[in-house]
C-alpha cells in the first residue's frame, strides 16, 4: 500500500465545488494518496467565519504544507486583502509553474508543450501605489514601486533551471525588459545569466524582451522550451499561453515555494455557469497531476494525463467550453474510467 499523504482541500467559490467533486472522483479512481482536511477560503469562509481566509485554513496548510484550492471569488469592497495574494507571501510560494501542453489537436496551433515559470512575490505586484495632488486634483499622478532584489532573481531562476534538468527540458528562455526598466528588470537578467553558468552543457540559455516575446509566441511558439520571467511579465504570458492550448479550462497552476506548495486551476471562479454542471474540471485535475508529481508520483500523473487525452481524443467526451455536450460529472465519470 502507498504512503497516505495529508494535504489541504479547498473547494472554494462558484465552480469550485462541483469541479473539485470532479477532480476527487477521478483522483479515487487513481487510488491517489492524499488524506484531505477539507476547508474554507473565499466567499464561503465569508460567509461561515466573516473572513475569507480564516485561521483553521491556514493552520490546515501550515501543517500539511500542500494544498489543492478551487478557484475564490474575491469579495468586492469590505477591505478585504487578496487571498491569493495572502497565501503567496505568507507560504513563500515564490515559484509559479505554468504548464502549456495540447491536449485536443485540431486547435490553432498544434503540439504545444510550454512551461513557464512567474516569480511569485516581488515586481510591481509588491503594489506599492500612492497618488499625488496636482493643482488641486488629489489624484492627478499615480505612482508605482516595483522592486526586484538580486536573491529572488537567482532563486527564481534557479528553479527554472532546476525544473529544465529534472524533467528533461533543453532551454531556459529568461524574459527581461532589461532595455528600459534597466535596474528593476536588468538585475534579472543580470542573475539570469549568472545562474545559466551552472548549466552549460545541461541546459541552453537564451534571452527575450518581454514584448518580443509575446509576438514570438504568437508566430512560433514552438521555438520555446521553459521560460522564466519576473512576477507581472509572468502573470501576462502565462495566460496568453493558456490561449495557446484551448484557453482557461485546460490550465493548470502550481504555485510553490520553501514552506508548501499550493496547486490550483488558471481560471475563476465562473459565477455564470456556477452550479449548472457545465464548467470544465480538467484545469484543476491538471493541477491535481503536477501535485502528484510534486509528491513523487509522477506514475499517477502521467496515468491521469493520458485518461484526459483518451477521454477527450478517443472517447470524444468533451464540455461545452471544447464544443461537447457532456457535463461536468459525465466528463468526471469518463476520464475515471478511463484511468482505471
Ligand atoms: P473566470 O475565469 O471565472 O471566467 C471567465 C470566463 O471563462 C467565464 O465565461 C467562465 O464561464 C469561463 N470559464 C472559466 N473557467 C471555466 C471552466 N472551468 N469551464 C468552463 N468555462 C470556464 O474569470 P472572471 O469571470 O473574471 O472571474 C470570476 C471570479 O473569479 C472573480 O471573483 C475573480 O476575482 C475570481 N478569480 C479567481 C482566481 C483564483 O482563485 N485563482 C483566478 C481568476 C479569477
Amino acid at each position: 500500500m502507498s504512503e497516505k499523504i495529508p494535504a489541504t482541500l479547498i473547494p472554494g467559490d462558484g465552480i469550485g465545488p462541483e469541479i473539485t467533486e470532479a477532480v476527487l472522483t477521478v483522483l479515487d479512481a487513481l487510488d491517489a494518496p492524499f488524506v484531505w482536511d477539507r476547508q474554507l477560503a473565499g466567499m464561503a469562509a465569508v460567509a461561515e467565519h466573516g473572513d475569507p481566509l480564516p485561521k483553521p485554513t491556514l493552520e490546515s496548510i501550515r501543517k500539511t504544507g500542500l494544498a489543492l484550492k478551487g478557484p475564490l471569488t474575491t469579495p468586492v469592497g469590505g477591505g478585504f486583502k487578496s487571498i491569493n495574494v495572502t497565501l503567496r507571501r505568507e507560504f513563500e510560494l515564490f515559484a509559479n509553474l505554468r504548464p502549456a501542453h495540447t491536449v485536443i489537436p485540431g486547435g490553432r496551433y498544434e503540439d504545444i508543450d510550454l512551461i513557464l515559470v512567474r516569480e511569485n512575490l516581488e515586481g510591481y505586484y509588491a503594489a506599492m501605489e500612492h497618488y499625488v495632488a496636482v493643482d488641486g486634483d488629489p489624484h492627478a499622478v499615480a505612482i508605482s514601486t516595483g522592486y526586484n532584489t538580486r536573491a529572488e532573481c537567482r532563486r527564481i531562476v534557479t528553479f527554472a533551471f532546476e525544473y529544465a534538468v529534472k524533467n528533461n527540458r533543453k532551454k531556459v528562455t529568461l524574459v527581461h525588459k532589461g532595455n528600459i526598466l534597466k535596474c528593476l528588470t536588468g538585475i534579472f537578467l543580470e542573475e539570469g545569466r549568472e545562474v545559466a553558468k551552472n548549466y552549460v552543457g545541461r541546459v541552453e540559455v537564451d534571452e527575450r524582451i518581454v514584448d518580443a516575446c509575446a509576438m514570438q509566441l504568437v508566430m512560433n511558439p514552438w521555438q520555446f522550451d521553459v521560460i522564466v520571467t519576473t512576477n507581472l511579465f509572468g502573470d501576462i504570458l502565462s495566460d496568453q499561453i493558456a490561449g495557446l492550448i484551448g484557453g482557461l479550462g485546460m490550465a493548470p497552476g502550481a504555485n510553490i515555494g520553501t514552506a508548501g506548495a499550493m496547486f490550483e486551476a488558471v481560471h475563476g471562479s465562473a459565477p455564470d455557469i456556477a452550479g449548472q454542471n457545465l464548467a470544465n474540471p480538467v484545469a484543476l485535475l491538471l493541477a491535481a497531476g503536477l501535485m502528484l508529481r510534486h509528491v513523487g508520483r509522477a506514475d499517477l500523473a502521467e496515468r491521469l494525463q493520458s485518461g484526459v487525452d483518451h477521454t477527450f481524443n478517443v472517447a470524444k467526451v468533451r464540455t461545452r467550453d471544447l464544443g461537447g455536450v457532456a457535463g461536468t460529472r459525465d466528463l468526471a465519470a469518463a476520464i475515471a474510467q478511463a484511468v482505471r
